[in-house]
């Protein structure tokens, strides 16, 4: 189902009038995690002032270590909820686990899997049977087919609406957090409908790089971005500080990339 072969029109998911995988760029921004009503706020503020369409924050944080902030849980879904709806912006969460899939869905617009959940087969056998878009990030050691084949459980629940997030691989390169495979886009593209985002934020690990593969990304034709952004990254909570664009250099991306293609 999620072969090109199958189904030689790109998909297009389209929700409250933003569509993905058309002919406009998406581009999602925010927060690696919520934190408070305060700071979701006014992320949302600067994001929807940027052009940005859809609002990102963790409220449950997938941590390599379990002494690590895990994310303030379904409280912070309602926090962002609330400033999605405030800001008119959409939102995406990240959701781990098969019992709290409609706790998210009920409070977000797309669903994120994470890089370490693209296998996690009970979680994406319980997207496949709601209708909320989700995004599937791929695993960092995951081949092509791999990540296709984890798309196609969704989809094969009776889920059609799937995108396909590139967001770095592990490679033997430790400058970058992980090496965003820009050949992803174009490949993915040839295999299958469904449109593709990338992540240059997890895919680098260094703000000073996002720009740059943000514009590399849509230069290989991905379909939208998302881009973690902070108001003061060097206190965030979780360790992504590092990756998150302060405001202005956000407003700043978006104003670029414009001159490559329509947002949304
Ligand atoms: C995130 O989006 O903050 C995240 C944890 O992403 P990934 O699963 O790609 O590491
Ligand atoms: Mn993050």
């Amino acid at each position: 189902l999620a072969s090109r072969e199958f189904h030689p029109a790109d998909t297009v998911i389209s929700i409250k009038g933003v569509e993905i995988g058309g002919q406009d760029l998406v581009v999602m921004g925010g927060p690696c995690a919520v934190e408070s009503p305060e700071q979701i706020d006014e992320i949302a503020r600067l994001v929807k002032a940027a052009g940005g369409q859809v609002l990102r924050g963790g409220a449950f944080k997938p941590r390599t270590g379990p002494y690590s902030f895990q994310g303030v849980g379904v409280e912070g879904l309602e926090m962002m909820a609330e400033a999605g709806r405030k800001h008119g912006l959409l939102t995406i969460t990240e959701v781990m686990t098969p019992e709290y899939v409609d706790i998210c869905a009920e409070h977000a617009d797309i669903l994120q899997v994470g890089t370490r959940n693209m296998q996690n087969f009970d979680l994406l056998r319980k997207l496949g049977t709601i209708q909320t878009p989700v995004l599937l990030k791929r695993g960092f050691s995951a081949t092509y087919d791999e990540f296709l084949n984890a798309a196609e459980y969704i989809l094969a629940g009776g889920n059609p609406n799937v995108m396909l997030c590139e967001r770095g691989i592990r490679t033997f390169e430790t400058y970058t957090r992980n090496t965003l495979d820009l050949a992803a886009i174009p490949v993915l593209k040839q295999l299958s409908h469904l449109p593709i985002i990338s992540d240059p934020s997890h895919g680098t690990g260094r703000r000073e790089l996002v720009e740059p593969m943000c514009k590399a990304s849509v230069a290989a034709g991905a379909d939208g971005l998302i881009v973690e952004m902070h108001t003061d990254p060097d206190n965030s909570m979780t360790g992504d500080g590092v990756q998150s664009l302060f405001p202005d250099q956000f407003a700043n991306l978006l104003l670029d990339l414009e001159k490559l293609a329509p947002l949304c």
